[in-house]
């Protein structure tokens, strides 16, 4: 599975429902006068930050996304159903930036427009989109247009406000649980109740709905935490995020058992909370671009804290002390955004004689460098704790300070 951190989507709100023509139809009433009702509101798309999910792959393959529009007004002056909300799930770091406006279902995405040798899919940013052809007449899964109020497929946007720019950043969604309304629906439109005046008694007229908002979006996933770990396959990433909070990650004796970053939430005594990101795929050579370490690099990029965690096994027994050198030399050559983050060193599988005889040496070279160690044990929990609260301390530091980097435009 590739790690997909791009998508673009199309997102639909729902239409206002048309207001209606209708007139008082009571017993012993013979002057009915106007008594049709409004049309319902169309329900909006919602995005909501979701930390359980790691990827963008669910949207890549849905692509399309309508909320339902609302019905037209009843008689009896009775409003028209609303349309739901379609509540869609984002990762956590999910960024959001305007396409452009979508017009009718089936239209050409904005990025294709200009290419008119297609052969009916295109591939862009890891999408492929199906074009359904400009001259097919579609269905329209929307209620029958209201006449008069938008022509020619676009939009007009609600109440006169001006919708956004391509390019745009429409939203970063950064915390769990942070919604975003992304597509408005559309109001509905007054029946022809209101409409009664004192020269008009008659309205034979009523409002159209309002569109829903329709934009073409891009999604850009851009891992958001506190803690980024560093480390080579192996050292117990997995495990120590499992150890840490209720996200649960592949645990495997191989490289790249995990190949999309993975977050936990941690939770410390007192009500705090720490996001700690697995940032798996870092080998030797990453910021050369080799392996996936390019991409993983750059999601460290929106972490705050580094944790380097060693082991004394991953494979080829190597030197604690050599990795660390190598981690520092790693992030050092992608650039100089990781100079002066805070750091924290932990050692892992101290339940295990090998990792218990490299203590002593790796401690006090380390001290010599003026570098606290951390001696863990992933799979019991050993000395997790202590590492959770000197994490916290520097995440503090920084979260009060200076705000997490970010390369948005
Ligand atoms: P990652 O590649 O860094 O994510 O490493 P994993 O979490 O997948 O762990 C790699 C292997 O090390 C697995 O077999 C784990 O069970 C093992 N492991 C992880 N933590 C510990 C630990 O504290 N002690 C011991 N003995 N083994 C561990
Ligand atoms: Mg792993």
């Amino acid at each position: 599975m590739r790690f997909v951190d791009q998508v673009r989507i199309v997102v639909r709100a729902g239409n206002g429902g048309d207001g209606l023509v209708g007139w008082r139809r009571e017993k012993y009433v013979p002057d009915g006068g106007p008594a049709g009702g409004d049309g319902g509101s169309g329900g909006d798309i919602i995005f909501v930050a979701n930390d359980h999910l790691t990827t963008l792959l669910d949207l890549k393959f849905r692509q399309h996304f309508t909320a339902t529009s609302g019905r037209k007004g009843g008689p009896n002056k009775m409003t028209g159903l609303s349309g739901d909300d379609l509540v869609v799930k984002v990762p956590v770091g999910t960024m959001v930036f305007m396409e452009g406006i979508a017009g009718e279902p089936g239209e050409r995405p904005p990025w294709l427009a200009e290419l008119d040798d297609s052969d009916g899919m295109e591939n862009v940013g890891g999408v492929t989109w199906t074009d359904d052809g400009e001259d097919e007449e579609l269905p329209s899964p929307l209620l029958s247009e209201p006449a008069g109020s938008h022509g020619s497929g676009r939009r007009k946007p609600n109440d006169g406000e001006l919708p956004p720019e391509p390019g745009e950043l429409l939203g970063d969604l950064t915390t769990p649980g942070q919604q975003l309304v992304i597509a408005r629906g559309g109001r509905g439109g007054r029946g022809n109740v209101h409409f009664r005046t004192s020269t008009n008694r008659a309205p034979d007229y009523a409002e159209p709905g309002i569109p829903g908002e329709a934009f073409w979006l891009r999604l850009e996933l851009k891992l958001m935490a506190d803690v980024g770990i560093v480390g080579f396959p192996n050292v117990g990433k997995s495990t120590f995020i499992r150890a840490i909070s209720r996200a649960r990650p592949k645990v495997g004796d191989y490289p790249f058992t995990t190949l999309v970053p993975q977050l936990g939430v941690a939770s410390l005594p007192d009500e705090r909370s720490l996001v700690v990101a697995d940032v798996p795929g870092l080998i030797r050579g990453a910021s050369e671009g080799k392996g996936l370490g390019l991409e993983f690099l750059r999601h460290l990029e929106r972490t705050r804290v580094l944790m380097h965690l060693v082991a004394h096994d991953f494979g080829e027994g190597r030197d604690p002390l050599k990795d660390l050198a190598a981690l520092e030399h790693e992030l050092k050559h992608y650039g100089p955004m990781f100079e002066g983050r805070p750091r924290v060193v932990a050692i892992n599988k101290i339940d295990t004689p090998e990792g218990q005889e490299l203590l002593g040496p790796l401690r006090k070279a380390l001290r010599a460098q003026g570098i606290p160690l951390f001696p863990i044990c992933a799979l019991t929990g050993e000395g997790v704790p202590e590492l959770m609260e000197a994490l916290w301390r520097r995440v503090d530091m920084v979260r009060r300070s200076v705000p997490v980097p970010t390369d948005a435009p």
